[in-house]
């Protein structure tokens, strides 16, 4: 890898204000014994500025609170914001870890850069992590399969109507306790193939992490759960024909011979860590694996004839969803017998038992918290 001059171990310290008037333990401990998704939030926030001329400053753990912000901030206006998801998971052993955190900060980097912003170093970054995680770490959920997902972003906060990247920023990592995504394996869920709306044209920000591409595919969302649907799956925007991925999780295709096919990243594709992961632990079980363009029409002609025998979401939210049924306004078809599959189920507990601990990590993925 070539040597990141923005790398440099961060000389930024970290103010630490500890919130004067904490969640009592008794309300904390009722709240993480079920917490849901991103409902339930701890007591500190990491915060950090830049400013245009002076770099980033200001580096802070306090209590979490409300923003205030101007109502000509730019970010209200043109949207220049970028996030990122992550966990800290509870270990075999009882200690806490993050998976890979370096692809997050890879990654934020990568989208700052997209959306005309400032990128982060990346020691910078992981410190405003573990310095939130240390200072919340009462709020691991009790339940099974909980963990601390995290949520590093930033957005333009320079008061100013003109149309250019913002002159100032504000970095901020909050934290939410969350439960198993599902208790007991993930369910199949059901996808509807989107006509009406793209996710991301060649040239856009489809491979950026921003605000704005959610909110671009809201709308496509809200149809296809007003149809009963769960998910909806996007088709690439020239040609409306490539399988591309879902609003948040990308997608794998399982075949009869063992054999495993994923998109390509290439621009309009979220390069995600639990993608890379699942696809180098395939490739290490012998598996042949390949990265290339799938059709929608390909795809129910293989699910009809049974070449096609799995198909699963991942993401570091759910980590891997099985995809049971999926429908064009043409008709649906349904996956393999329609709920988890086996080559699904292997490879999620794989890669969860390398993230808990459990199974060797050749690979140095993961990062102990002290
Ligand atoms: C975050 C995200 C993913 C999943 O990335 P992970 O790093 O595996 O969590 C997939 N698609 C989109 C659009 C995303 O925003």
């Amino acid at each position: 890898m070539a040597t990141d001059t923005l790398d440099v171990p961060a000389t930024t310290e970290f103010v630490v204000e500890r919130h004067p008037a904490p969640v009592d333990s008794a309300k904390r401990a009722e709240l993480i014994s079920n917490p849901g998704f991103g409902r339930v939030f701890t007591d500190h926030m990491a915060i950090i500025r830049y400013t245009e001329g002076q770099g980033w400053h200001d580096a802070k753990v306090t209590a979490r609170a409300p923003i205030p912000l101007d109502p000509a901030a730019a970010v209200l206006h043109y949207a220049q914001e970028i996030f990122e998801g992550m966990k800290a998971y509870r270990l075999e052993d009882g200690g806490m870890a993050l998976f890979r955190p370096d692809m997050n900060a890879k990654r934020f980097r990568d989208s700052a850069r997209r959306l005309a912003m400032p990128e982060i170093p990346q020691d910078l970054f992981i410190d405003s992590v573990r310095k939130l995680v240390a200072i919340d770490r009462d709020w691991f959920p009790s339940v099974e399969g909980g963990s601390l997902y995290l949520r590093p972003f930033m957005f333009a906060s320079e008061v100013f109507l003109g149309v250019k990247p913002s002159s100032e920023y504000l970095y901020i990592v909050i934290a939410s306790a969350v439960g198993g995504y599902f208790k007991g394996g993930a369910p199949a869920v059901s996808l509807w193939v989107s006509q009406d709306y793209t996710r991301a044209a060649p040239g856009g920000t489809g491979d950026a992490k921003c605000g704005g591409n959610y909110a671009a595919s809201l709308a496509a969302q809200a149809q296809a759960i007003s149809m009963g649907f769960d998910q909806v799956v996007f088709l690439d925007a020239a040609e409306r024909r490539w399988v591309e991925e879902l609003g948040g999780m990308n997608l794998f295709f399982v075949f009869d011979d063992g054999s495993l096919l994923t998109p390509p990243l290439g621009g309009t594709i979220l390069p995600g860590i639990t993608r890379d992961s699942l696809l180098t632990l395939a490739r290490e079980e012998g598996l042949s694996v390949r990265e290339e363009r799938y059709g929608i029409d390909q795809w129910e002609a293989d699910a009809k004839s049974g070449r096609l025998v799995e198909t699963f979401a991942c993401g570091t939210a759910a980590v891997v969803t099985p995809v049971g049924k999926v429908t064009n306004p043409s008709g649906s078809f349904t996956i393999g017998s329609g709920g988890p599959g086996q080559l699904t189920q292997r490879l999620k507990q794989r890669l969860v038992d390398i993230q808990r601990g459990v199974a060797a990590d050749p690979h140095d993925w993961v990062m102990r918290l002290g």
